[in-house]
């Protein structure tokens, strides 16, 4: 039986990226030896390394004066390394779920920490709008997209600061106003590749503003003086993400993954909002995250919730059980999710309907 991927993270990869991988492990380049077992400064591996930080500035339009890290740590690293680095003063953090506030717990280690705006009240299904922002922050930090809740920022806000965007789950889903941040970051395990490398994208100009110290490993100019190889970084999972982003670009790169997106949530949540069975999460339309889909039973039909993910699965629907902290269920569509399988998602949703 046919499989879908729905899985929040790690999750769907091209199948040419996962078997170009499977190849290099085997024989990297037919130099006889496996990727994973060459040293990262080898004139073999180095290319991968630059390519791989090349496409990255191309396919995300990134401008001059930004430079690319592959580093160890994932996202959560990132909620500390930010501050660490960036936090002069006072900071503000858009709090739209578990994540942000992981986020803003790390920053408030290093200086001051305004919350812009909050959508706890209504367990994080919205995106707040129409908050003032300080005029005297080092930056603000916005999650683009909420992988638990399914909210997304579709586009770049427009503030009077500078932005650090955590886009761990919607990177290159749609195009990016880079130019509006001073660092955009994400583990790579959603739309760039397997778990283990982190992706940061940093304006150089800002960095060696905080006075204070900072430790070799934590301190962003290191990796950038080395070319994200002070350490040993994740070789494998680079070379993945090299893959996938010549697959993006090969695929149209993010303009025509923002118009898949759509294509694929269009089907996913029509269904939703057709279906006698279910409703969305996310009232407000333009809210609701391309990237992850999140639906419940209707209060009639709660005891529903086991039968329903039996029959999903037994039609190869894997990874739909929504987030433990939220429960329902969460289709996650990213740039590798075919139009196909929303199609057979909204299809056994269907026939569920039927049944009942
Ligand atoms: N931010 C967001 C938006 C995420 O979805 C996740 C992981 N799902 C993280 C941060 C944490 O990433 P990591 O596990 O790479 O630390």
């Amino acid at each position: 039986m046919k499989k879908y991927n729905f899985g929040a993270g790690p999750c769907i990869l091209p199948r040419e990226v996962i078997e170009k991988t499977a190849s290099a492990i085997l024989d990297f380049n037919g130099i006889g030896l496996s990727i994973a077992e060459i040293s990262h400064r080898s004139k073999d591996f180095q290319p991968v390394m630059d390519e791989a930080i090349a496409l990255v500035k191309e396919v995300l339009n990134v401008p001059e004066g930004y430079s690319v890290l592959f580093l160890g740590g994932g996202a959560s690293l990132e909620f500390c390394m930010i501050p660490f680095n960036f936090l002069v003063k006072k900071a503000g953090y858009l709090n739209t779920g578990v994540w942000a506030k992981k986020a803003m717990k790390e920053a408030k280690l290093f200086g001051e920490v305004v919350e812009v705006a909050s959508s706890a009240d209504d367990n994080f299904t919205y995106i707040p709008k129409n908050f003032e922002v300080p005029t005297d922050l080092d930056y603000l930090h916005v999650t683009t997209n909420n992988t638990i809740y399914g909210t997304e920022l579709h586009k770049d806000l427009d503030v009077p600061v500078r932005m650090i965007g955590d886009m761990s789950s919607d990177i290159f889903s749609r195009p990016v106003d880079v130019s509006k941040y001073d660092c955009i970051y994400g583990g790579a395990q959603k739309n760039l590749s397997m778990a283990g490398v982190t992706f940061i994208i940093i304006k150089d100009e800002v960095l060696g503003r905080v006075q204070r110290e900072i430790p070799t490993m934590l301190d962003y100019r290191t990796h950038i003086k080395k070319g994200s190889m002070f350490n040993t970084p994740p070789v494998v999972p680079i070379y993945t993400a090299l893959e996938n982003l010549r697959w993006i670009k090969a695929n149209g790169g993010v303009t025509a993954m923002e118009k898949l997106a759509k294509e694929r949530a269009d089907i996913v949540y029509g269904e939703i909002d057709r279906n006698k069975l279910f409703h969305g999460t996310v009232k407000n339309e333009e809210d609701r995250s391309y990237m992850n889909i999140c639906f419940v039973l209707n209060d009639e039909y709660a005891d529903l919730q086991d039968e329903f993910f039996k029959f999903a699965t037994e039609r190869g629907m894997v990874g739909i059980k929504g987030h433990r902290d939220v429960g329902g269920f969460r289709a996650s569509c990213y740039n590798a999710m075919t139009v196909e399988g929303c199609k057979a998602l909204a299809e056994t949703m269907k026939e569920f309907e039927a049944k009942h």
